[in-house]
C-alpha cells in the first residue's frame, strides 16, 4: 500500500491501495472505492442534518455514514438530490451507507428494512449496506412494551431477543447485491468469530466491518484479522462521541484528553485532527459526526501533515487499556451479544 507517498510491498495489503497522500479512498474487496473519510449522522437532528450534508458536499464530503434507525434519512436524501440537482455532485461519485437495524435483522425482514431506507433516501441503490449489529430483536414482543424499552436490559430476554443465524440473513443482503440494489455488503458490532462465520459460509465475502474504534480503543487485534481478510475496518465514534446517547454518558472525553491536546499544539492542529489523522494512517476508514460547518472543514483536513514515531508512541501509550466508550451492555443477554469475546 501506499504509505506516507511510498508503495510499500505487502501481501496482506495489497487491497488497500490508494492510500494516504495521494488518494483519500481505498478498495474494498467488492472491486468499489470507498472514501476514507465518511459523514456520520447519528445524533444528527432533523431540522439540521439536511443542512449539514448539505455543507458537507459542498465542503468535499463524498461518504454519508447513514442508518434507518437514525431516523433522519429522509432529510439526508433531501439533501442529497438538492446537491445532484444543483449540479455540485452526480450520484455516482457519492458513497452512501445505510443499516439494516437490530429489530429487522431476521431473514424474512431485510427487504423490509432495506426498501424503507432506499425509500427515506431517495435513491435507487445504496453503496453499501450493513447488519447495525449482530443481536436481534424481537419486533413484535418490543411493541408491547413502554416506548425507550429497547435500551434497557429486558426482562425476559428469552421473548425480547431472537437466536439468529447471520449466515441465512446475510444470503438476503447478497440477493440485494445479485440484484444491483447494493454495491457492496458488510457488518458492524460483530466479533471477529461472527465475522469469521459469514466469511467461511457466506458466497459474497463482508467488505467492511464497522466498529468503535479511536486513541482510547484502538482495535489492534481486530484490524489485523480485518486486512488478513481484506476487510476494511471502519471506525466509528473516531473522535470519543462526546455526546454519546444524547450526551447522557459518562466516562473520559476523549477530545480533552491531555496526551492528545499536546500533540495538537505541537502540529497546530485540533485534537479532532489528529485522532482522525492517527485512525487514517492505520488504513482505518473514518465517520466523525459534525452538524458544524467548522468542523465539518476541520474534519476534512487531515492530508498535509503526519504523526511522527513519538505521536505514535505517545497515541499508542492512550490506548493500552482498551477503553470502550459506546456499549450495547444492556443487550448483553442476547444469544448474539458480540463483546464479550475479545474483539
Ligand atoms: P464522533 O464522531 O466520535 O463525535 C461526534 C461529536 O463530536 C459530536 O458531538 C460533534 O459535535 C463533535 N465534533 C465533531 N467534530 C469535532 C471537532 N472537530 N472538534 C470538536 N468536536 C467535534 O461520534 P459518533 O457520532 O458516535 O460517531 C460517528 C459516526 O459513527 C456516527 O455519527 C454514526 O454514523 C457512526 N456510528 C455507528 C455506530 C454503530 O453501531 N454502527 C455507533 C456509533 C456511531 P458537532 O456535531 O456539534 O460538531
Amino acid at each position: 500500500m501506499y504509505l506516507a507517498g511510498k508503495f510499500i510491498a505487502d501481501a496482506e495489503h495489497h487491497s488497500l491501495t490508494r492510500y494516504l497522500d495521494h488518494a483519500q479512498e481505498l478498495t474494498l474487496n467488492s472491486g468499489h472505492k470507498i472514501p476514507v473519510i465518511g459523514l456520520g449522522t447519528w445524533q444528527s437532528k432533523p431540522g439540521e442534518v439536511q443542512q449539514a450534508v448539505e455543507d458537507a458536499i459542498d465542503l468535499g464530503y463524498r461518504h454519508f455514514d447513514c442508518a434507518l434507525a437514525y431516523e433522519n434519512e429522509g432529510e439526508i436524501g433531501q439533501a442529497i438530490a438538492k446537491k445532484i440537482q444543483e449540479g455540485v455532485v452526480t450520484r455516482q461519485e457519492l458513497f452512501v451507507t445505510t443499516k439494516l437495524p437490530p429489530v429487522l435483522i431476521e431473514p424474512t425482514l431485510v427487504r423490509e428494512g432495506f426498501n424503507t431506507s432506499l425509500k427515506r433516501l431517495g435513491l435507487d441503490y445504496v453503496d453499501l449496506y450493513l447488519l447495525h449489529n449482530a443481536i436481534s430483536i424481537n419486533r413484535d414482543y418490543i411493541k408491547t412494551l413502554p416506548p425507550g424499552s429497547v435500551l434497557k436490559r429486558p426482562e425476559d430476554p428469552s421473548k425480547f431477543f431472537r437466536n439468529v443465524d447471520h449466515v441465512a440473513v446475510w444470503h438476503e443482503l447478497e440477493k440485494l447485491v445479485d440484484e444491483g440494489l447494493v454495491r457492496s455488503i458488510g457488518v458492524s458490532n460483530f466479533n471477529q468469530q461472527q465475522l469469521q462465520r459469514l466469511i467461511d459460509h457466506g458466497r459474497i465475502k463482508p467488505a467492511v466491518l464497522q466498529v468503535e474504534c479511536h486513541a482510547y480503543f484502538p482495535q489492534h487485534d481486530l484490524l489485523a484479522f480485518c486486512q488478513r481478510h481484506h476487510v476494511v475496518l471502519e471506525a466509528y465514534s473516531p473522535l470519543g462521541s462526546p455526546q454519546r446517547w444524547g450526551g447522557n454518558a459518562s466516562g473520559p472525553v476523549l477530545l480533552e484528553d491531555q496526551v492528545l491536546t499536546d500533540i495538537a499544539k505541537k502540529h497546530g492542529r485540533t485534537p479532532a485532527q489528529i485522532l482522525l489523522r492517527s485512525l487514517v494512517e492505520r488504513g482505518v476508514v473514518v465517520l466523525p459526526k459534525s452538524v458544524n460547518k467548522v468542523r465539518l472543514q476541520q474534519n476534512l483536513q487531515i492530508w498535509d501533515f503526519h504523526l511522527d514515531d513519538d505521536d505514535k508512541h505517545k497515541m499508542e501509550h492512550m490506548g493500552k487499556n482498551g477503553k470502550r466508550l459506546i456499549d450495547y451492555a444492556t443487550w448483553v443477554d442476547s444469544p448474539n451479544y458480540p463483546f464479550q469475546a475479545l474483539l
